[in-house]
């Protein structure tokens, strides 16, 4: 199931072009949507058949006709791997000779959950003389409470995936400082379950700026997968229901400016742009 949130808070199931207004059928609270996604995540087995009933007789929209939100707003943390792809390696030691570890080593590190915008919102760049880069990513949602779990019992935990921007202002400071800015995290364009995705570690995933081709690569070539990659954050830090995990980007990173627009599409997840402004 495709779980999306639209039109001021609003919860909606995604088929083909359209979106299916499924608020009413469930215990869904527009004043707090990260509290009703955690309450969604808890309860779905149940929540899932009322809201494929709902569908029936709920209010539709074309995709185009609404304003799409992120569809985790607000998580207790985003952890991001940092070097996750030899590719991505590769090419930061030949720019910048500053990668010289792996997500093995370097672990996860933490960005401000602030930072996350829609996908239908705009990336707001802070300095106008420096490069910021855009970053594609395959990420998941926490479905449940997750402590020391290992690799091969992580799947269980994962309740969906979605496609993010890691947004990243290159410089000296702090990796986490410099990857928090408002604005740089957008995410969407809806919650794709981890049934409908099957296997996570076969995705195309691709990113263009103004249609020009800039990272494409499978999520096969990962180092450590979805599944390390909870594993290896459990073992430091307690997960929550819907926080985010962020697999880490491909090769082809390159700098965004004022008045692009950067597309990300992931298979049998979907695809969104947003623009970019000086802030
Ligand atoms: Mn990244």
């Amino acid at each position: 199931m495709k779980i999306a949130v639209f039109n001021q808070n609003r919860l909606g199931v995604v088929q083909n072009e359209e979106i299916f207004d499924v608020t009413e059928a469930v215990a869904w609270d527009t004043q707090n949507v990260q509290s009703s996604l955690v309450a969604l995540m808890t309860h779905f087995s149940e929540w899932k058949g009322k809201m494929a009933d709902a569908m029936h007789a709920a209010p539709r929209h074309s995709l185009s006709q609404v304003k799409l939100q992120a569809p985790v707003p607000n998580p207790s943390k985003i952890l991001a791997a940092p070097v996750n792809y030899l590719s991505h390696q590769q090419e930061m030691n030949e720019q910048f000779q500053n990668a010289p570890y792996t997500v093995e080593k370097l672990r996860l590190f933490l960005k401000a959950p602030s930072s996350i915008i829609g996908p239908d919102e705009t990336i707001l760049l802070p300095y106008p003389d420096r490069r910021h880069d855009h970053e594609a990513e395959l990420a998941f949602v926490i479905g449940k409470e997750a402590k020391d779990v290992k690799a091969s019992e992580a799947a269980s935990y994962i309740f969906g995936y979605f496609a993010l921007l890691d947004i990243t202002l290159r410089g000296e400071e702090e990796r986490t400082w410099r990857k928090s800015f408002d604005t740089f995290t957008p995410i969407g364009p809806w919650i794709v379950t981890a049934d409908e995705v099957g296997d996570p570690h076969t995705l195309q995933m691709d990113l263009w700026v103004n249609e020009e081709l800039r990272q494409s690569a499978n999520t096969s070539k990962l180092i450590c997968d979805c599944y390390k990659c909870l594993e290896i954050a459990s073992h430091a830090m307690r997960l929550y229901p819907g926080d985010i995990i962020t697999t880490g980007t491909p090769e082809g990173v390159g700098e965004i400016v004022k008045g692009d627009k950067v597309r990300i599409r992931i298979e049998r997840i979907g695809e969104f742009s947003v623009e970019v402004d000086w802030k």
